[in-house]
């Protein structure tokens, strides 16, 4: 579908309410939501309900259904491990709220991130994954088995694969929630195609924020780049680089205080963050490049994680605790792309696989399944 076909979002018609997501604990589910059957296709799909009060078992316990997760349970289920993925309340990550991917191999036409996530979550259930469609509120990985609790629901796995994710970061200001996926996004390379040829703002003051201006005049008509302080945390070359835009507009000191327009993007109403003076100016799109914050605050007391929050790894993608193993962009803050992502689930239950059969839990090998 083309730009011209979609007047009335430039996200491409994906008009998700998201209400809450960054409350969500588990980005990799990274959507939290008020209603998620309204909002999640994979909602609907069969959810497995413990029956007997018994934790739910399974050899490979994988909390997280986005690119990570789900890759993770088709190499685990592959492998006979009948795995259990824990997806959250709104499955599927973050590529649930994009519009169209198109830097996904095998989808040249490109695909819609819904569309490949329900695609991934087939393929899980085609081998025998269990989903649990539930949040997680708390784990216990002192010892084998691990216990996992996700409203009042126990499981306990034998292997455990963490793939929860992590959630962008929100200015949370009402107009800006109200307006995501119509014009408000917080992803260049998924939705600046669609601002070919509109005037657009980008907030943040970090790598990223350049990134994401520098990437989106590549569309846009103008980017406005607007940033809180006079002084920018990204990388020299990166400040450079956008000053260097004659496509970018850099004001410092400025906030934004209110996106304006009832259905879509209208008009920002900027603030002073010295003076406190207010103006508003037309604006047909907004980013939000201000960080991402990794879903690991229920694993926190139990693994050691960087300044940022984000799990470390300690060998490929084996945990400091044997046994309990790291997928994704709960551990990524460089990549963080849907293929990466995959790649790490994939490595993760190859990892998770060898070492159940070392301890001599697995059966022996199931290489040919890979
Ligand atoms: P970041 O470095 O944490 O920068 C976040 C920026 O957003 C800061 O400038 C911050 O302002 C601003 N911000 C935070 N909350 C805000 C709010 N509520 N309202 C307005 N502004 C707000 O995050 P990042 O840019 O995503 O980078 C994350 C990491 O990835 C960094 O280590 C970065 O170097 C790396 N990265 C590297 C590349 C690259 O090398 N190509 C590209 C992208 C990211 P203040 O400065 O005022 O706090």
């Amino acid at each position: 579908m083309t730009d011209q076909n979609r007047p009335d979002s430039p996200l491409g018609g994906l008009k998700i309410n998201l209400g809450t997501a960054t409350e969500t604990p588990l980005g990799g589910l990274s959507i939290g939501t008020a209603d998620p059957a309204a909002t999640s296709p994979l909602a609907g799909s069969p959810v497995t309900e413990a029956t007997d009060g018994a934790p739910t078992e399974t050899k490979v316990l994988i909390i997280g259904s986005g690119p990570a997760g789900l890759t993770a349970a088709i190499y685990a289920a592959r492998a006979n491990l009948e795995p259990v993925v824990i997806a959250g309340s709104a499955p599927g990550g973050q590529l649930m709220l994009t519009s169209e991917i198109e830097n996904y191999p095998g989808f040249p036409e490109g695909i819609e991130g819904q569309d490949l996530m329900n695609r991934f979550r087939e393929q899980a259930e085609r081998f025998g994954t269990r989903f649990f469609d539930l949040d997680v509120d708390r784990v216990d990985l002192s010892g084998r088995p691990f216990h996992v609790w996700a409203q009042d629901t126990e499981f306990a796995g034998q292997s455990v694969i963490l793939a929860t994710g992590a959630s962008a970061l929100w200015l949370n200001i009402e107009s800006e929630q109200r307006l995501r996926g119509r014009g408000v996004s917080a992803c260049a390379t998924c939705d600046g195609f669609f601002f070919r040829d509109r005037e657009i703002a980008v907030v943040g003051g970090g790598d990223s924020a350049m990134e994401e201006a520098n990437y989106l005049t590549r569309f846009a008509s103008k980017v406005h780049l607007l940033h809180r302080r006079e002084g920018f945390r990204a990388s020299k070359i990166m400040i450079d680089r956008a000053y260097g835009n004659p496509k970018i507009e850099v004001h410092t000191n400025t906030e934004v205080a209110e996106v304006l327009g009832d259905d879509k993007v209208e008009g920002l109403r900027l603030r002073d963050a010295r003076t406190g003076e207010e103006r508003s100016i037309p604006m047909e799109g907004l980013f939000i490049a201000i960080g991402h914050r990794p879903n690991t605050e229920v694993f926190r007391d139990w693994l050691p994680t960087d300044e940022k929050g984000y799990l470390v790894p300690h060998h490929h993608t084996a945990s400091r605790i044997h046994g309990v193993f790291i997928a994704g962009d709960v551990a990524d803050h460089r990549y963080r792309q849907a293929v990466t992502a995959a790649g790490d689930g994939a490595r993760a239950a190859i990892d998770a696989e060898r070492w159940l059969e070392a301890e001599g839990i697995a059966e022996h090998a199931t290489q040919t399944a890979w």
